[in-house]
């Protein structure tokens, strides 16, 4: 594909890109991870990657050399029905210049994937839905108090965003972080499978523990994370209070 000289001023801030990624999607993957949340995620599993534009890792990227970035892997993907995932912090955030990138790689026949934690205006997905094979969506709680108080923000939008994008057709999985102190409990997870059995076009759902490596990060960046969201659950528990979930999509 020839490089769009229009595309050189527009830039992506991304703060890591891995190249092999295994867990973002179908197949061998480049994940690209970019800067800027909405949301202030006690647990937050990629910390760095929350505040726009600071962090030494911190990069603005053209969008060419971002699709160069993406493409030399394309043997990679077309053997093992891989592409690329834009993940974060959240992708939605930069969604102008990341539609660019999509269109420019769904051109090329990179199979896209975005994770999303859907607290964004519904416009910018109108954009982006065209140029993504799989959206991630991540969902963490279905009652506002609690997601308001564990995120700083309300769960309405992503909620809202979640049905539109159901009921568009979208190809979604559904992911959920299972947190100590948060949503470790068995009405959380029978309200969530209520909620998810109405839908139409969820392929999975996922349940991810809190991750471990996290905590080294915060205090790389010199911030400590609550204890209280950093208890590991056993693999029985888990299966537990996730139990209500699976009885509701069942259902
Ligand atoms: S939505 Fe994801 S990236 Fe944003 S603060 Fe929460 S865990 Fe971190």
């Amino acid at each position: 594909m020839k490089l769009n000289k229009s595309n050189k001023s527009e830039k992506l801030i991304v703060f890591d890109i891995k190249r092999f990624a295994i867990h973002d999607g179908p197949g061998i993957r480049t994940t690209v991870f970019l800067q800027g949340c909405p949301l202030r995620c006690g647990w937050c599993h990629n910390p760095e990657g929350i505040s726009i534009g600071k962090g030494p890792k911190s990069k603005k990227i053209e969008l060419n050399e971002l699709f160069e970035e993406i493409i030399k892997d394309k043997p990679f993907y077309e053997i093992s029905k891989g592409g690329v995932s834009f993940s974060g912090g959240e992708p939605m955030l930069q969604f102008k210049p990341l539609t660019k990138l999509l269109r420019m790689c769904k051109k090329s026949k990179v199979n896209t994937a975005v994770e999303t934690c859907g607290h964004c205006n519904w416009e910018a997905f109108e954009k982006i839905i065209p140029f993504v094979d799989l959206f991630f969506y991540d969902l963490k709680h279905i009652d506002n108090k609690i997601h308001k108080k564990g995120t700083g923000s309300s769960n309405k939008i992503i909620l809202d965003n979640l049905k539109k994008l159901d009921k568009r057709g979208c190809n979604i999985v559904i992911r959920i972080p299972l947190i100590s102190g948060f949503n470790d409990d068995k009405k959380t997870f029978s309200d969530i499978g209520k909620f998810l059995s109405e839908l139409k076009n969820i392929r999975f759902i996922e349940v991810l523990p809190f991750n471990v490596f996290a905590e080294s990060k915060y205090s790389k960046l010199g911030k400590k994370i609550d204890e209280k969201f950093t208890k590991i659950l056993s693999q029985q528990k888990i299966n537990e209070l996730t139990e209500p979930l699976r009885k509701e999509i069942r259902k």
